[in-house]
């Protein structure tokens, strides 16, 4: 057998092979693919028949995920967002903790065991999961949103709590076994000492790493090799991690994080390591895989009571903590809502105390077996409570918009100045929304704008300027932002998912702008407008001659190439402005071209 020799590369090879595999069925069947993952996961795991992927070297690769997720988070953290988060994040974490390991400990407590695994339980329960949170933010859009900023603040603070637990349980289960034999001294001694290489680690970030850092990713970047640079970011992300972890005893988690924020400063370092990322959703996945492996399904069959009671206190305990907690601090509903749903799930945090439990004899095996239940089944729930969540987010949100159209008042990231009106001004609100699907918008013959970058707001502030009502399609929050301020109506989310797009009401529309850059995309915004209304103007942005072919073939009116328009624009200012010769202009006929190109192309919609 090969893979006995290879076992990493089989282990990588099968997981994602069966990974994607499973993650269609799960797109084709409408669930979210995570539950694919799991499901392929449980197929190469030990207790069913078939491959076994070797689980050990599953979960270093999960961790890679982790790292690697953790760093694009931090790319998208300043250190500012972390402290304005911090008055609700901090007392928040500390007290859904509390809750969640009281409730948890009693459970504990119920099978009859002792106070020690109790503890080791509890504070399992009470930690989210680093990745099902990134990817459920990145998922929705609302990661760079102020509710998606609370949460990974939150998580952040979770983060460090565990890092706090995994170092004193140790001496905590001594306490236990012995009677307080360390003293009170110890302990403390002990929290000091943790607390203290966590101060070190962030100083060392802030003070050096921040100059260190961003001055490396500019040196690779002037080097001129695009592999130089993705190996920086790479070397960036899982050396901080690792010397982080190594070093400062900090989990590789919160060492990416950090190293992520510290190159978040540079703009341009920013947007060029974001590029370099393409490995990060496939660890992520292996996230997944490597979690469904350690699940073995007669837990269901042995101890299902137990396994509600742990599923009852992660999914309903912990958020409505979460939920009574945001309301506390007086953020609305929505947001509770929004971070209960993020934290209703536990994972990889879990898994390490549960082991670090039982290897202290602090847990029975079956309180591990609960937690791996608990954190499959809630991990399995949690894109469904997310859904039911955000409707009943959307549904709060929207009703009480008088003054603005409600896509707009659900697109509005919470910290965001109040969206201007749309002209026209808009209709009351729709009684609150008997169920579920938000309203498309109520504007017609409004001009539909997808993308409001460099190319989109220019579109999009011309089109103010001539008074037209105007619908954006955005997901960039900053983006999103600019479109409210010029007073457009805003939809967040992809134009290119069929729910989304709904919102257009795009039978009653008069054009269709679509100004993103990328071509399949574009193409589905394309051929869904067309099926939609066979009369609308459809205007599209391209840069090769295959788009341009493939955007027609779906149903454009009008394609316009940039590269071309580029050129032309060029040759148009040459044509016009002759320059003064220079000496030599009579041995440089090349610099006036005698024939031009053919005027501006845009493809006709054939018919
Ligand atoms: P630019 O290339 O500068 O014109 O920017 C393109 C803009 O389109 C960015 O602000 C993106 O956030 C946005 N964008 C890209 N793809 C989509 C999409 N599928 N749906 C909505 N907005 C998008």
């Amino acid at each position: 057998m090969p893979e006995h020799h290879t076992p990493l590369i089989a282990a990588i090879a099968i997981g994602l092979a069966l990974a994607f595999l499973f993650g269609l069925a799960a797109h084709r069947l409408r669930v979210s693919p995570l539950v694919g993952y799991l499901l392929a996961g449980i197929a190469v795991g030990p207790f069913t028949p078939g491959f076994v992927a070797d689980q050990d070297l599953a979960h270093q690769l999960a961790e890679i995920g982790v790292i690697l997720l953790m760093f694009a988070v931090g790319l998208h953290f300043s250190p500012k967002d972390l402290m304005a988060v911090r008055a609700i994040a901090l007392p928040g974490a500390i007290a859904q903790i509390t809750v969640a390991t009281l409730l948890g400990m009693g459970l504990g407590l119920s099978f009859g065991w002792d106070v020690g695994a109790g503890l080791v339980f509890g504070l399992a329960l009470s930690v989210a999961s680093t990745v099902v949170l990134i990817r459920a933010l990145q998922e929705r859009r609302i990661l760079e949103t102020e509710r998606g900023r609370i949460a990974v603040g939150w998580l952040i603070v979770e983060d460090l709590a565990m890092v706090l637990a995994l170092v004193l349980l140790p001496a905590i289960g001594a306490a236990l076994a012995v009677g307080a034999a360390t003293g009170i001294g110890g302990f403390a001694g002990l929290v000091a000492l943790t607390l203290a290489k966590v101060a070190a680690f962030v100083a060392v970030m802030l003070v050096a790493g921040r100059r260190v850092i961003p001055w490396v990713m500019h040196y690779a970047a002037h080097t001129g090799s695009r592999e130089l640079f993705r190996l920086a970011v790479y070397a960036v992300a899982l050396g901080i991690a690792y010397g982080a972890s190594a070093l400062f005893d900090v989990s590789f988690a919160l060492g990416a994080f950090f190293a992520g924020m510290v190159l978040s400063e540079s703009q341009l370092s920013q947007r060029a390591a974001e590029e370099a990322m393409p490995l990060r959703d496939a660890f992520a996945v292996l996230f997944f895989v490597s979690v469904g492996m350690l699940f073995d399904p007669r837990i269901v069959v042995q101890a299902p009571l137990a396994i509600l009671a742990t599923l009852a206190i992660i999914v309903l305990g912990k958020s409505l903590a979460a939920l009574l907690i945001v309301r506390a601090f007086g953020h609305s509903w929505g947001t509770g809502l929004t971070i209960s749903a993020s934290l209703a799930q536990i994972g990889e945090f879990s898994f390490i105390l549960a082991a670090l439990g039982v290897s202290l004899g602090m847990l029975p095996a079956e309180g591990r077996d609960l937690i791996l239940a608990g954190a499959i089944l809630s991990i399995l729930l949690n894109p469904f409570l997310f859904a039911a969540l955000e409707r009943g987010r959307a549904r709060i949100v929207r009703a009480p918009s008088p003054a603005a159209p409600a896509a707009a008042r659900v697109a509005a990231p919470d910290a965001a100045p109040g969206p201007v009106v749309a002209a026209p001004p808009a209709p009351p609100p729709p009684a609150p929304a008997p169920e579920e699907r938000p309203e498309p918008t109520a504007l017609a013959g409004h001009d539909v704008l997808v993308g409001y970058g460099r190319v989109g707001s220019l579109v999009g502030a011309g089109l103010r300027a001539a008074g037209r009502p105007l619908l954006v399609f955005e997901e960039g929050a900053r983006a999103v932002a600019a479109a409210q301020e010029a007073g457009a109506e805003v939809v967040v989310g992809n134009a290119a998912d069929p729910e989304v797009l709904r919102l257009a009401n795009l039978p009653a529309a008069r054009r269709l702008f679509v100004t993103i850059p990328e071509a399949f995309e574009a193409g589905q915004v394309v051929q869904q407008a067309r099926a939609a209304n066979p009369a609308i103007e459809i205007i599209v942005r391209a840069h090769s001659d295959a788009e341009v072919e493939h955007l027609s073939a779906l149903g454009a009116s009008l394609i316009v190439m940039g590269e071309r328009e580029i050129a032309h624009r060029m040759l148009e200012h040459a044509a016009a402005d002759p320059p003064p010769a220079p000496p030599l202009a009579a041995a440089a006929p090349a610099e006036a071209p005698d024939s031009p190109p053919p005027a501006p192309a845009p493809q006709p919609r054939p018919a």
